[in-house]
């Protein structure tokens, strides 16, 4: 089955840019949980957190760190003012996943519950 990820990395499905370069691609959620609900994901196929090789971590470094850039750049920064957000991978299908091309949900501007349901 083609992976619905890679097609909008290779732009064979719309998807609203928020941030790309070499290595990662952010966009929105089409399906948002909360007023700020982003998609941050590897230009490298990567099924999910379980799949992840030792060669990977400094993509993941990397995608964590756009995320922080994102958040900086929506003004989300708890340190700066902002409500905070956060950052969450689900991985395998008790947890949600629902896409399996490792992504990171950048989420905020409401109040999030915890535990999450
Ligand atoms: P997960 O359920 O953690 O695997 O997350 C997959 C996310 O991808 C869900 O929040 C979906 O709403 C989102 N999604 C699926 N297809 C698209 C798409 N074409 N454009 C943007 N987001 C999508």
């Amino acid at each position: 089955m083609e992976c619905i990820f890679c097609k909008i990395l290779r732009k064979e499905i719309p998807s609203k840019e928020v941030y790309s370069d070499d290595l990662v691609y952010a966009f929105e959620d089409i399906n948002p949980v909360a007023p700020v609900h982003i998609l941050i994901i590897p230009r490298k196929h990567i099924e999910g957190l379980d799949k992840l090789s030792q060669e990977d971590i400094p993509i993941i470094g990397h995608l964590l760190y756009t995320a922080k850039l994102i958040a900086n750049r929506l003004g989300l920064d708890p340190s700066s003012g902002g409500g905070g957000y956060r950052i969450v991978s689900n991985c395998g299908k008790d947890a949600g996943q629902s896409v399996y091309h490792i992504h990171f949900h950048l989420i905020a501007k409401r109040q999030l519950g915890w535990p999450p349901g």
